[in-house]
């Protein structure tokens, strides 16, 4: 059974995970639109309600291990794999080269399901399922909380979203925002309220 999207949309916005308004984005670019998965994940029942829906997705996949890409996915996979009741760990960037470290390592043939928070080009998620194809491991497929690529994103495994959110920006030139006249905030500023 999926999640509604009004649901999902809904824990975003109460989270303060998801806000409306004029944002300067650490890009320099504007926003009607600021989001901030871990803002969600702060709240442990949420990330049940958000992973129990990825979990019970794959869950005929006969899932030996979660891994996700650091730091991002890290909650949402341990989430997942708990509900799965399988292993879960995370892959780390050490000169560039996503990889497995402190020890974690996967055997020939484990079946591998990748899961990130928020897909946006999908290079984190593309790098994990190299570093467990090296390594000898069967990636599954791919979940995820947001697909922010608008559904362009593709792996070559299955990939399965909560969520498809596009969130559209503007350089502040042509902002249609600005041409209101209300000047852009950076997100977290005072005085913000959430949409
Ligand atoms: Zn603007």
């Amino acid at each position: 059974m999926s999640i509604p999207k009004e649901k999902i949309i809904s824990l975003f916005k109460e989270t303060g995970a998801l806000l409306e308004g004029h944002f300067l984005l650490t890009s320099g670019l504007h926003s009607g639109t600021y989001f901030q998965c871990a803002k969600v994940f702060q709240y442990p029942r949420h990330a049940e309600t958000l992973c129990r829906h990825l979990a019970d997705h794959f869950r005929s996949e006969r899932i030996d291990t979660v891994v996700s890409p650091a730091v991002g996915g890290i909650v949402a996979g341990q989430e997942t794999a708990r509900l799965l009741g399988v292993r879960s760990i995370f892959t780390e960037r050490a000169e560039g080269k996503m990889t497995l470290r402190r020890g974690f390592e996967v055997r020939p043939g484990e079946r591998i399901l990748v899961i990130e928070d928020v897909t946006t080009t999908g290079g984190s998620v593309k790098e994990v399922i190299a570093a467990m194809r090296d390594a000898g491991a069967e990636v599954i497929a791919v979940g995820a909380v947001v697909d922010r690529s608008g559904g362009n994103v593709r792996f070559d495994v299955p990939y399965h979203s909560l969520l498809r959110l596009e969130v559209a920006v503007y350089p502040p030139e042509s902002c249609p925002l600005c041409a209101l006249g209300t000047p852009a905030v950076k997100p977290g500023s005072r005085g913000l309220k959430s949409g």
